[in-house]
């Protein structure tokens, strides 16, 4: 899998691009194959630190927001998708529990991250 990531640092001079192996050990996800993406305002604040999206950078995070594309693998948990299904993937991690959360108002969810 080609990705755009960062890990350890907050610089743009730490963005590495290249090959990433899959994670393939979950039975509730499905896999998307995605033809395109871009990076946006939101990774830059990632790299960047501001409030609201500040993440453990300890860990390994693959940059890019928001695309459409089609499912290509299903893992039989899942019943809802099947292959070639079109999705849009907004992986944005939300609490589901705050306020703005319950009203389904999540892109201001008071708890980013905290799922
Ligand atoms: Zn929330």
């Amino acid at each position: 899998m080609q990705s755009v990531c960062i890990k350890n640092n907050r610089s743009r001079d730490s963005l590495t691009y290249g090959e990433l192996q899959e994670n393939t050990d979950k039975s509730t996800e499905v896999k998307v194959k995605i033809s395109s993406c871009f990076l946006n305002r939101l990774d830059i604040f990632t790299i960047m630190g501001v409030k609201g999206i500040e993440l453990d950078l300890t860990k390994l995070h693959i940059l890019a927001e928001d695309f459409a594309e089609k499912v290509v693998e299903v893992e039989q948990k899942i019943t809802d998708k099947k292959i070639r299904d079109r999705v849009l993937v907004n992986p944005g991690l939300i609490c589901s529990k705050c306020e703005n959360c319950l009203k389904d108002m999540t892109e201001l969810c008071s708890n980013p991250g905290s799922n």
